[in-house]
């Protein structure tokens, strides 16, 4: 359906918990404690889903805090692919334990994959985000490659003073792998990233890649400017929601796992679906419509912009 400034919104971001299995220095703060209790069970998340399909919503990408730490996620998986309209249903993760469950998920429906991969170093992945391990994200690409998944993302934030000495290996990866490695810029959600000072602005990193050319986008919506070099099996992309407001063109609504459908991230307006959960499929889709409409023109990242809610609680 349209909003009222005339975008196609076709694209649902569904979180399905706000818990997560990593600790992300941008991401989560001091001692964040989550639990599953107002998580909308599989069957709340389907419901919705069918409406917002019958609305004209063709991709959902199931993202979280983390995905993979539900049980009932390849469940959940399945319910999603049962919609004859829905075509593309893809998954952001952090991949700890994809490995055991990609073969699953795969056959439930899953179609790709975006995995979050801030270095490629064991100990500096570790230290941002805080006790995870490298290997598990390497297992899981390889058994992503391995179960026939194409187009594997690999979703890189750059932090100044962190990880922004191997930008070399990232471009590498895009160069020896087909995976497209994109390179997204820390937005002010979470202390890290309001301090302005920590974040790298993607022309910069690009005007450090002459060779690197400019390729057509994949898709038309897509948030992000691809490009490669001579001989490169996967794609560089970079997106740029700060330096660059890809807002005009956004198709995008969120629902966060605790019901609230939040339909930019740099502008904290929600609509508690709950109460209309309670209701008709009419009621629902009514809701679900008139939250649409009112999507705001643009995020505010570039006023004092100060999320209501972390990234983990959104579903980046
Ligand atoms: N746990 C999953 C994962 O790690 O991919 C899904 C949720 S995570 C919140 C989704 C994405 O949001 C990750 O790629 C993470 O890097 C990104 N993210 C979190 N906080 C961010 C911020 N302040 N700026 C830019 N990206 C951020």
């Amino acid at each position: 359906m349209l909003d009222r400034f005339g975008r196609e919104i076709n694209y649902l971001r569904l979180s399905v918990t706000e818990r997560c299995n990593l600790r992300c220095i941008y991401c989560r703060e001091g001692n964040d404690c989550f639990t599953a209790e107002n998580e909308l069970t599989a069957g709340e998340l389907s419901r919705i889903v069918s409406q917002m399909a019958a609305l004209g919503v063709q991709k959902v990408r199931v993202t979280g805090g983390e995905p993979l730490v539900r049980q009932d996620l390849e469940q959940i998986i399945a319910d999603i692919a049962r919609h004859p309209t829905v075509r593309d249903l893809c998954m952001t993760t952090n991949a700890q334990g994809l490995e055991g469950r990609i073969r699953g998920l795969h056959r439930a429906g899953l179609m790709r994959l975006n995995i979050s991969l801030d270095s490629l170093c064991k100990e500096r992945y570790s230290k941002m985000t805080r006790g995870g391990h490298l290997s598990d994200v390497l297992g899981g690409i390889d058994a992503a490659l391995a179960c026939g998944m194409n187009l594997i993302k690999v979703n890189t934030v750059l932090v100044r003073g962190e990880n922004d000495g191997e930008i070399d290996d990232f471009i590498r990866l895009a160069k020896e792998y087909p995976i497209d490695v994109r390179f997204i810029e820390l937005m002010p959600i979470g202390r890290l990233g309001e301090d302005g000072t920590r974040r790298i602005p993607n022309a910069e990193v690009l005007a450090a890649y002459p060779a690197l050319k400019r390729l057509a986008p994949r898709c038309p919506c897509q948030p992000s400017e691809d490009y490669a070099g001579e001989g490169f099996r996967g794609r560089v992309g970079f997106i740029s929601p700060v330096s660059h407001k890809f807002c005009a063109v956004c198709n995008r609504v969120r629902l966060t796992s605790d019901g609230h459908l939040r339909m930019c991230l740099g502008d904290n307006t929600e609509t508690d679906l709950r109460p209309a959960l309670d209701g008709t499929d009419q009621t629902l889709g009514d809701t679900i419509r008139a939250a649409i409409w009112n999507k705001p023109r643009g995020h505010h990242f570039e006023t004092l912009f100060h999320s209501q809610r972390a990234m983990n609680r959104i579903g980046g």
